[in-house]
This record gives structure tokens, sequence and C-alpha cells, in this order.
């Protein structure tokens, strides 16, 4: 069976598999011209539904899917075939869970494999972990949240990464609600109502004053849950980056509002709110439109591979309302990057030292050194003026006569 852990059944990505996946996820594909790479776009202008500028722009989205599905590697097991052979397979579980949202995950583990798994010689009463991995991985792809199932969260947590939890009891929409959860429905202390802290208005949040005055690093993050995510231990804030996929997932929701029928088989990847929410962080909180948080914007882009989308302010076409927000679902990690401006916590070696010697044993131990290097002074002083006499003893007892 070693023979077969090096295999990954998802090589790459073609541009074939790629428009299958928006079709999958939005509901339309890029035209023939974009799949064969055509250095002449024949249909720009002149056909309203060819989506190749659409494609264009989700190329960093497209980077995003061919990196996790290549990193992933199937369990073999002897009586069970893996879980996916082809991106194909990858997408037809995409497309199941977002036509089966209202369904527990466990169902659908076993209600997938078993219709068009091959068949096998014992039905196992529970999904074995690849297909779960293999559920995680079609999550993670459509709400580019970090998903896994319970139970395997805490290995992934010691990695260093904060998975959003899909219990095989839950629908995938009761999954997407619980991610990143409103806090009216948690009721959680006194940050409740974020409309009320009145600083979060004041353009006091961007990116601009977290690098200068808190000294935090700006990470990139392609995992949605990580968004705004402050480590005060190692300095970093982590910032989610692919607008222009947030911007399909609102397309989306928008067009099924206009044309209710038989297309609402198609389900919205993400709730509405949090994608709204999402994006105003980012548009107006993170990145206001000054000159420096612009050319911090820039450098990001080029640097860092955020998605140049973030720059694109002439299109609005994701605003419902400019209304005040509340922040619902990023409230309380906005407020903990509001905190860490307002007292930084020490970051430099000299200022991490003070912090840390500031204790008053430190201080006696500071005095006692001041008074031992006083003493050291006088003795040489006095070795000194004892040398200094004793050369002018030496000149009064031997005069040089001229
Ligand atoms: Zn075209």
């Amino acid at each position: 069976m070693t023979v077969f852990k090096s295999m990954n059944p998802l090589k790459k990505a073609t541009r074939n598999d790629l428009a299958n996946l928006c079709e999958a996820l939005w509901g339309w594909k890029p035209c023939a011209d974009w799949i064969e790479e055509q250095k002449y776009h024949k249909c720009l202008h002149q056909d309203p539904r060819c989506h190749h500028q659409r494609a264009e722009r989700l190329q960093l989205f497209f980077d995003f899917y061919g990196e996790i599905t290549a990193y992933y590697v199937p369990e073999f097991s002897s009586s069970l075939p893996p879980a996916f052979n082809s991106h194909g397979d990858l997408i037809a579980i995409i497309q199941y869970i977002k036509k089966n949202a209202d369904k527990p995950r466990v169902q659908l583990t076993l209600e997938h494999f078993g219709i068009s798994g091959q068949p096998r010689v014992s039905p196992s009463p529970s999904p074995s972990s690849d297909q779960n991995r293999a559920f995680d991985l079609a999550a993670r792809v459509i709400t580019t949240f970090e998903c896994t199932i319970e139970g395997q969260a805490d290995s992934q947590l010691e990695a260093g990464l904060h998975p959003a939890i899909w219990p095989s009891d839950r629908t995938f929409n009761q999954f997407v609600d619980s991610c990143i959860p409103k806090q009216s429905q948690l009721r959680v202390g006194p940050y409740n109502d974020i409309a009320q802290q009145p600083q979060l208005h004041l353009g006091s949040l961007t990116v601009k004053r977290l690098k200068r005055i808190a000294k935090l690093t700006i990470v990139r993050t392609d995992d949605l849950g990580s968004h705004l995510l402050l480590d005060r231990k190692n300095g970093t804030v982590a910032i989610y980056h692919h607008t222009s996929v947030l911007k399909e997932h609102l397309m989306m929701a928008q067009t099924q509002h206009h044309t209710p029928g038989p297309s609402t088989s198609q389900h919205s990847n993400l709730p509405k709110d949090l994608v709204q929410e999402t994006m105003y962080t980012l548009k107006h909180v993170l990145f206001p439109v000054d000159p420096e948080s612009r050319s911090l914007l820039q450098s990001l882009i080029t640097k860092d591979k955020f998605d140049p989308d973030l720059r694109n302010d002439i299109d609005t076409s994701w605003q419902q309302h400019e209304a005040p927000m509340v922040y619902e679902h990023w409230g309380l990690r906005l407020m903990d990057l509001y905190d860490e401006i307002q007292t930084p916590t020490p970051r430099g070696y000299l200022e991490r030292w003070m912090e840390r010697k500031s204790g008053s044993r430190y201080v006696m131990m500071a005095t006692l050194a001041g008074v031992l290097i006083a003493i050291m002074l006088g003795v040489l002083s006095l070795a000194v003026s004892i040398f200094q006499a004793w050369v002018g003893w030496q000149q009064w007892q031997h005069p040089v006569s001229s």
C-alpha cells in the first residue's frame, strides 16, 4: 500500500476542471477561448454571456484551489476505494453538498459514497476518514473556511490552524452559519453592540495604524476563518484577501433573489451578511482611500500576493447598504485589534527587555550595579593619584640638571 501513498489523484487542475468548478460554485462557465487559452480572444465584447474576464479575475482563487488539492493525499485502505480519483469527483461532491445543504453531513457522506462509489464488499457503518477528508476539502473549496469534522481539530490546532468544525450531525447550512457566529446569537459580553463603539467608525483600525502603532506584521490568509485574527505572541494579524471570490458569492445570491424558480437549486455558498461584512472590513476599515493606505495595499498586492481586486474602488456592486454597520461577525476581532492599537504589546528587543526588567528586584540590581561601578571608579582614580604622587616625588628626588 505504501506504493500508493505517493500518488495524488488530484494532479494539476486543467482549465477545463477550473471551468467546471466555476459552474459548480457560481453557476457560470468561462468560454471555450478561456479554457483553450486562446491568445486572441474572439468572443470578448461580442458575446454578453462570455465570462472570460470574470475567470481571469479569479486567478488567485484557482491557485489556491490548485494548492489545497495538490496537498491532498488519500488514505488507501484495503476494503474501500479512494474518495475521489479526479477533479471531476471532487467537483461532484461540491455539487452534491450544495444541492443537499439541508441534510446532515453523515447522511450526505453515506448517500454520496453509497451511490456513486464503487461496489464494496462490506458497507462500513461509519464513513471512512478518507471520505470525511474529501468532504472537508469540498467544503473548504466552497467556503474558503479551513474545515474539519469533529474530533480532528486538535491535531490541526497544534499545527497552528484554526479549522471550522462541520460536525457529522449538522447540515452544510448549519455549518456555514456557525463558522463565524453572529454575536447577537451568542449574547456575549460588553461588545455585543459594536455600533456603540464609536472609535471603530473613526478610521482608527486601518492597516496603516496596525503596522505603525501596534507594530504588527500583516499576514495574508486564504482561510476566511482566520480573517482579522491577532497573534499577540508573534505580533501578526491575518487578513483574508479573496475579495473577487466574495463578490462572486454575492452576485450569485443577488441573481437568485431576482430569478426565483428552478435556478434556486443552486444554494448560496456563504451567508450574505457575512460576505458583506467581510467586504466592508477590507474595503472601508482596513484599507480606506488615502495615499498611504493605497501604497501599502499596492505593496501587499505585489509582494505578498494579495488579491489585486482589493484595490478596485470603482466596482461597488457588492455594496447593498452604506448605512452604519454593526459588526455582527467580526466585532470581537475588531475590538481585539482596537485594544492592541490602544495598548500595544511591546515588540522591539529593547522594549521587551525593559518590560521584563521593570520589577523592583531588577531596580535593586541596577542600583547595586551603579554602586559597584562607582567604587571601581574610585579605586581607579586613587591608583592614578598614587602614581602621580610617586612621579612627583621621583622628580623632586632626582632633579634633571640642565
Ligand atoms: Zn469569451
